[in-house]
């Protein structure tokens, strides 16, 4: 792994890039040691969308968004952020991204202007060019007004927006964000997302987000789903949620063995099924699905201890992708070593 320089270069000029994706990920790949953290991995993000990586723990979010960030270098394939290689031509893909990592980057003993002029500098920008600049990020973040307060002093919520705010000071094309709003309330998580999405309409911006919630990338416009650092899903939540076809039907056995066996009967007697079994679920995409529980409820009488019936979610897709729940994925890893 090549640790590059924290600092990046002035953004003197923007040289034009050669492709018309924001980012491109052409079969990337990462190893730590014998472990595959990211599998080949190809896709596209477009102009101006909030696009999702979604995985559970371990999935290999933070690794993409360290590549991507040009903090490490990928030990297979490419990934490109407006045409420029993210290992190769580090520097000009600094001019291009924003990043607001995880964990706190800001000073807090430093007020909110003295944070962006700092960062401002580092972009090479000075003067009244930087000063107007200042004032417009921290209004898009609706921080106008706390400008000349510490950071320390305001609250959780308005603290990220200042992150948000220096990730977006030299004006850049594309946003990287790690699981923004971690530690966040559900408001402030609200919140935030509202501002993302004026990013994205109001500076035209393409804006990549790593979260394990799934009602986070619900907001996305489209995600990639990860499992273990391959790719199971791309698409708008939409699109994955139909893909899915009609309703997830769920029925509850007595124990995990009762549902292998209701599982194997109901595959015999209803052979246009394919049912997966997660502990004591029994889980069916079915056409129709109030219909169709019915029926199963009357074919199998004393075997279901309860039933449910819904409209796919993003939790059923990934389970669909991988034969897995999402929260035991890292689990599963760890007992796997
Ligand atoms: P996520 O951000 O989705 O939780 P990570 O990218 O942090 O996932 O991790 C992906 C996989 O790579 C995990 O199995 C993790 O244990 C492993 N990993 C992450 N960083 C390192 C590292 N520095 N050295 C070795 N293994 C690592
Ligand atoms: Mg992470």
């Amino acid at each position: 792994m090549a640790v590059l320089s924290e600092h990046p270069a002035p953004a003197s000029s923007h040289p034009q890039a050669t492709s018309p994706h924001p980012i491109e990920l052409d079969q990337l790949s990462h190893n730590y040691g014998t472990r595959q953290a990211l599998d080949h991995l190809s896709f596209t993000v477009r102009p101006a969308e909030i696009f999702g990586l979604l995985g559970p723990n371990g999935s290999g979010k933070t690794t993409l968004f360290r590549i991507l960030s040009t903090l490490m270098v990928p030990t297979g394939g490419h990934s490109r952020i407006l045409g420029f290689d993210a290992a190769t031509e580090p520097n000009r893909v600094r001019q291009q991204i924003g990043i607001v990592f995880q964990a706190r980057s800001v000073d807090i003993k430093l007020t909110v202007q003295e944070n962006l002029v700092h960062q401002g500098h580092l972009y090479g920008l000075s003067g009244s060019k930087l000063k107007a600049r200042v004032r417009e990020v921290l209004g898009r973040v609706a921080l106008a007004d706390r400008a000349n307060d510490a950071v320390e002093t305001l609250s959780g919520g308005m603290q990220r927006r200042v992150e948000l705010a220096k990730g977006m000071i030299h004006s850049p094309s594309v946003l990287l964000l790690d699981e923004p709003s971690t530690g966040l309330d559900p408001g402030a998580r609200r919140d935030l997302w509202q501002y993302l999405r004026m990013l994205r309409d109001e500076e035209g911006i393409s804006i990549l987000v790593t979260t394990h919630l799934m009602e986070e990338a619900e907001h996305c416009d489209r995600l990639a789903i990860l499992s273990t650092g391959k790719l199971v899903g791309l698409g708008s939540p939409l699109e994955l949620k139909s893909s899915i076809g009609g309703d997830m039907v769920i029925f509850e056995a007595k124990n995990d063995d009762a549902a292998q066996e209701l599982s194997l009967r109901i595959r015999q007697r209803f052979r246009d099924t394919g049912p997966s079994v997660i502990g004591s679920t029994v889980r069916i995409e079915r056409q129709q699905g109030h219909r169709f529980l019915t029926e199963v409820v009357e074919a199998f009488p004393g075997q279901i201890e309860g039933v449910s019936v819904s409209k796919p979610s993003l939790e059923d897709v990934f389970i669909q992708r991988t034969g897995h729940r999402f929260w035991t994925e890292t689990q599963t890893t760890e007992e796997g070593k």
